[in-house]
């Protein structure tokens, strides 16, 4: 008999990076896989772990934090442990980071004090305040996939142009530098408010304001995130049992119809 795929998928310090139902991000990734009979592996990437931890990891998941525990989480990481986040996902391992997490892969977050909180400068973003009236960015939010190739793999995968439903709640504005955005706001605020963009897409890693949590409410990037996954560790394309998913596209026009958007998104 032929070995079970196995997947360890690390969540980045589940205690103080769980915001907005980002939990559920690393549980939808856990059932889809349990279904298809992938056993999976969840492991908290924390204050308790060292670094060869980090680099046995198939999949990493970030969620959103407050300011203070953004802070803590940062001081924690610094030194071999973010040396070996930014080696795993410049090597392509497949993550998918929310709100404070893409925070903290880009140069710096600014918080509404001035204090700035150094990242691990992975991805070429910065994060600050904005001195505007509208002193947080909160409500739904849609919006869809514009990156290559992640926009063509999903295509395959749903047989749809991607759109993303989900809710953003953040103070920092994030202006990208030399990276491509994940996609374009139909519906809410997404990077800045600005410039109509929405989250970072590097490698195979989704970075996104999107909580929601995510990928319940888009089972097709969890999907993704699966195959690319297996496709890494075992160098050939797996192809994924069908999951019956009608529930969710029904929640997903209603959601829909409620923001008075098309239900064929
Ligand atoms: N502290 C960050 C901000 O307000 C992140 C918030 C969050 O993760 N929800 O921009």
């Amino acid at each position: 008999m032929s070995q079970a795929l196995t997947l360890n998928i690390g969540w980045l310090y589940p205690n103080l990076m769980s915001t907005y139902g980002d939990r559920g991000n690393v549980i939808c990734l856990q059932r889809r896989c349990q279904w298809r009979n992938i056993l999976v592996n969840i492991v908290p990437l924390d204050q308790k772990v060292n670094a060869s931890c980090f680099s046995q990891m198939d999949i990493i998941v970030g969620g959103g934090a407050q300011d203070r525990q953004q802070e803590i989480v940062m001081r924690d990481l610094r030194g071999a442990k973010a040396e070996m986040l930014k080696f795993k996902l410049d090597q392509g391992t497949p993550g998918v980071f929310t709100c404070a997490s893409p925070q903290l892969l880009g140069h710096y977050y600014e918080s509404s004090s001035g204090q700035r909180i150094n990242g691990l400068g992975l991805l070429d973003i910065v994060t600050k305040h904005s001195g505007s009236k509208i002193s947080r960015c909160v409500g739904n939010m849609v919006f869809q996939i514009t990156a290559s190739p992640l926009v063509e793999d999903i295509k395959e995968i749903s047989g749809k142009n991607p759109v993303i439903i989900g809710f953003e709640n953040h103070g920092g504005r994030t202006y990208l530098g030399n990276v491509q955005p994940l996609g374009k706001i139909i519906l809410g605020y997404g990077n800045n408010g600005e410039d109509g963009y929405e989250g970072v897409f590097y490698r195979n890693a989704i970075a996104t304001y999107s909580h929601g949590p995510l990928l319940a409410k888009n089972s097709f990037i969890a999907d993704w995130l699966i195959k690319t996954a297996l496709k890494e560790k075992y160098q050939k394309d797996i192809k994924l049992a069908n999951i019956d998913d009608d529930l969710e596209k029904q929640a997903r026009k209603v959601i829909l119809k409620k923001l008075k958007l098309s239900s064929s998104m």
